[in-house]
């Protein structure tokens, strides 16, 4: 066989081209791999997080996804403007407390501090600043023994915007059910708290054969207020009487404010006799807060008090209740009365 050279090399030369052109689309594919991988990871980001709505429960899923791809003890998110805080730990023992304070010790420093950070436990942080989320959103990632490398770095700088654009819908439900489930004016639940909470109460109490007392309350003369010095200083009455009770009570009882100048306090496991002492109490402060409705009348308290009875539903309790404080109304005012 004869091949002249020119023939020879030309076969030579398309052999390399070849060589090069699949070089080239192995790059390529290589590159819509990673980022089809990338692409799928973030889409399984989108999906962990959709199913969430509390901050809390937002940072434990955006941990979860991340520890295969960056393994990590702890995940903080912090919200100076709001004052909360929430940390997501996956240690134990006294490895979990050192992380904790370590974040802890990193939150105190302020949101304007992004960068790595170590202490003499061996923990890295990284500290990064969500300035979407709230302008006040700090994400800590803490990892024993070294830093993130640069790939990992890369992979939480890519999720910063599916995890703020998450943290923002927190945020939001979380306003939007302060708002639904606050009282505006004195900070106190509200109504729809009330009967959230209070056929769990009725249903625990009856259970444990514990007593639930029930005190009814209205302001004396209130709308003299209004009338008198406007309905500006009203409002401040109502919040005056509102931080007071709200101070008086335990945690586990449940305070609201029902409407106007109507208030409902149940208290947990407590009965009859035990109440009037509270419900007593409570008449005297307010007396004591030394506000005049008109020139003769200083505002006080009606207080109608009335055990949970057995077999009693809810609306015949609250019923009962409230004739209890009718009759409170009736014989003078500022008092307690009880069935
Ligand atoms: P009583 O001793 O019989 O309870 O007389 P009262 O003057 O307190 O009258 P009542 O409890 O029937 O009415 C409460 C009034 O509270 C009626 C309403 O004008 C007023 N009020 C209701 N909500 C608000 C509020 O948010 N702010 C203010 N300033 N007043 C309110
Ligand atoms: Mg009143």
């Amino acid at each position: 066989m004869y091949m002249d050279m020119t023939a020879k090399l030309s076969l030579i030369d398309s052999a390399d081209q070849h060589a090069v052109d699949l070089n080239r689309v192995m790059v390529e594919l290589n590159h819509f791999r990673k980022q089809s991988e990338r692409l799928n990871m973030m889409n399984q980001l989108h999906a962990r997080m959709a199913g969430v709505l509390g901050l809390s429960g937002m940072i434990e899923a955006y941990s979860v996804w991340l520890m295969p791809l960056v393994e990590h003890e702890l995940i903080g998110y912090s919200n100076n403007t709001r004052k909360t805080k929430h940390l997501f730990c996956s240690g134990h023992g006294p490895n979990r407390r050192k992380a904790i304070a370590f974040a802890e010790q990193l939150i105190e420093m302020g949101e304007t501090t992004q960068g790595i950070y170590s202490d003499d436990e061996d923990h890295f942080a990284h500290k990064w600043v969500i300035e979407q989320a709230d302008n006040a959103g700090i994400l800590l990632i803490l990892k024993s023994g070294k830093q993130l490398n640069d790939d990992q770095i890369d992979i939480i700088n890519d999720s910063l915007t599916i995890l703020s654009e998450s943290l923002t819908r927190a945020l939001d439900y979380e306003d939007l059910f302060q708002r639904a489930t606050i009282d505006d004016l004195t900070g106190l639940a509200n109504r729809r708290v009330f009967e959230e909470r209070i056929p769990g109460m009725m249903d625990s109490a009856r259970r444990y054969k514990h007593a639930l007392t029930m005190l009814s309350m209205d302001l004396d003369k209130f709308k003299n207020i209004n009338d008198n010095l406007g309905h500006l200083a009203g409002d401040e009455v109502l919040s005056k009487v509102a931080t007071l009770l709200k101070k008086a009570i335990r945690s586990s009882d449940l305070l609201v404010r029902m409407g106007g100048d109507e208030f409902i306090l149940v208290l947990d496991n407590t009965n009859k006799a035990n109440a009037r002492i509270l419900a007593e109490r409570l008449c005297k402060a307010v007396d004591s807060l030394d506000i005049w409705a008109d020139a003769k009348t200083k505002l006080g308290i009606s207080i109608g008090l009335a055990q949970l009875e057995k077999g009693e539903s809810l609306r015949e309790w609250m019923e009962r209740a409230d004739d209890i404080l009718y009759h409170a109304k009736a014989e003078g005012r500022s008092r307690v009365a009880s069935m």
